[in-house]
């Protein structure tokens, strides 16, 4: 059975029992005022009826094309019999014409859903041709006939709008599937890149009419292909769901994340500037850093980030954010680069990175004052000063390691390990010409000072602590 069908299939059972069970009570009122009218046959034809419709109901749920088949042949056959006892007058014929809609409702197939409809046109006939003939055979007063014209009326205009509103509601809610499925990648369930094209198109319209800002977002696992050869694809695969997972936790409701290849990805920033951009990329680095999946461990992304210029197209504008992803990859992975963000806070001093150590706190203290010196730098002045920034880190990461040797910090050597990866993507990105410098010293500033002094220094606080503690003694 189909996806699809299998959908309807329970949508069938649910709609077709409540028609039947409705039936049911409406067949035991009927029967009832039959008897008190004084219709000789009716109320044991209604009787049987009964029964038949309760067999209807119980065998529904494990048949239902019998119950349909069984229940439509059995109000026909009925209706044509009230029509011959009672006339067209009393809205019995009506009963006809909504059968022949409820064939429509079976899942028998196309051919017998024909015929049916095209026996029930026979039947109406053969109703009318019986009460030419024959005349009526059991007279109602006009108030009772009124009466029965009146219910018959609400029951079958009823029914007819219940069966368009379920047609309506099944062809909303498949529609609203595929157009899910269509849109959605499979495996992370992020969007696809068929809808990435679309919704950039129509984020660009909008922003034109409004003049709100725009960021994209483009990521890309890193040296995820190792992932894939060390553990297999099957953990790759649970990485990628990971990560989407992450992202989303980390962004706004209305931000929207599209899976654009293998591993790559796209964040959409409606009303987010590049700064605003830049410190979403920041949140999800960060989450990642902190993340740690059971058999792949940590794992790091390169982020490449754009706000959308007056003038760019699409394509322009996608390509630029892709050109800063694939700078931070040359840049030595881990990396946001960015061509437009504004980072221009100025960083507090926060006192969980006070270590007590007087040179080490003086060094750290002098990197934070200076870095925020530099953000008022003028253009020129960027790129010299932020060689000296990396100068003054370089120096400091040599006190400092002097320092963790002597105190006997057993994570050392992993330490310096960090500091010489964080120096040599500094190193490279001051040489590549086609990173801005105000890339290159936001990754400075935010890489190698505070995420180093907030992840990593704070590890050996306790034990510099301690042993000038023992020191001072
Ligand atoms: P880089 O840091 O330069 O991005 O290195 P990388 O290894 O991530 O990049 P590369 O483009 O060489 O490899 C991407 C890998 O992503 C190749 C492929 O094995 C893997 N990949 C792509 N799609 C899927 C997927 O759906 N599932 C899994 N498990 N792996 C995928
Ligand atoms: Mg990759
Ligand atoms: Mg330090």
């Amino acid at each position: 059975m189909s996806v699809r069908s299998e959908f309807d299939y329970q949508r069938f059972v649910v709609q077709s029992n409540l028609v039947y069970i409705g039936s049911l009570l409406a067949t035991s009122l009927y029967m009832i005022v039959f008897w008190i009218i004084g219709n000789p046959i009716l109320p044991w034809t209604s009787l049987v009826l009964l029964v038949i419709n309760a067999f209807v109901v119980w065998i529904n749920p494990k048949r239902p094309s019998l119950a349909s088949f069984v229940y439509i042949t059995t109000m026909s056959l009925h209706g044509v019999f009230l029509i011959t006892q009672l006339g067209v007058t009393s809205g019995f014929d009506f009963f006809l014409f909504n059968l022949a809609g409820l064939i429509m409702f079976t899942d028998w197939k196309a051919y017998w859903r024909v015929l049916g409809v095209l026996a029930e046109i026979v039947l109406m006939i053969l109703a009318y041709a019986i009460l030419n003939q024959q005349g009526l055979q059991f007279i109602l007063t006009p108030a009772q006939s009124f009466s029965f014209l009146i219910v018959n009326t609400t029951i079958n205009i009823a029914g007819i709008a219940n069966s368009v509103a379920y047609f309506r509601n099944l062809v909303d809610q498949n529609t609203t599937r595929l157009i899910d499925l269509s849109i959605t990648d499979p495996l992370t369930h992020a969007f696809n890149r068929g809808y990435f094209d679309v919704k950039l198109a129509e984020e660009l319209t909008r922003i034109e009419r409004h003049a709100s800002p725009l960021s994209i977002i483009t990521f890309d696992l890193d040296l995820f292909k190792q992932v894939n050869d060390k553990y297999g694809h099957p953990v790759g695969d649970e990485v990628l769901k990971q990560l989407v997972n992450i992202a989303k936790g980390t962004v706004r409701n209305t931000d929207l994340l599209f899976r654009i290849g293998g591993e790559e990805f796209v964040l959409m920033l409606p009303d987010t500037n590049g700064s605003g951009a830049f410190v979403v990329a920041r949140k999800i680095q960060r989450a990642l850093r902190q993340n740690r999946h059971p058999i792949a461990g940590t794992y790091t992304a390169s982020f490449g980030i754009a706000q959308f210029r007056r003038g760019e197209t699409k394509d322009t504008f996608y390509q630029r954010a892709d050109h800063n992803l694939y700078a931070a990859k040359r840049g030595g992975r881990d990396l946001i680069i960015s061509d437009d963000a504004d980072i221009l806070v100025p960083l507090e001093w926060d006192p969980q990175w006070e270590s007590g150590h007087p040179r080490i706190d003086a060094q750290h203290k002098s990197l934070v004052e200076f870095s925020n010196s530099i953000l008022h730098a003028q253009a020129e002045e960027l790129l010299p000063m932020t060689k000296r920034l990396a100068a003054m880190v370089t120096a400091h990461f040599a006190d400092e390691e002097k320092i963790l040797n002597e105190i006997g910090f057993p994570d050392a050597s992993h330490h310096h390990a960090i500091h010489q990866t964080e120096l040599g993507k500094a190193t490279l990105l001051l040489e590549r010409a086609d990173v801005s410098s105000k890339a290159v010293f936001l990754f400075v500033l935010n890489n190698v000072v505070i995420d180093h002094m907030l992840d990593s220094d704070v590890d050996y606080f306790p034990i510099l602590r301690e042993y000038l503690k023992n020191k001072a003694l």
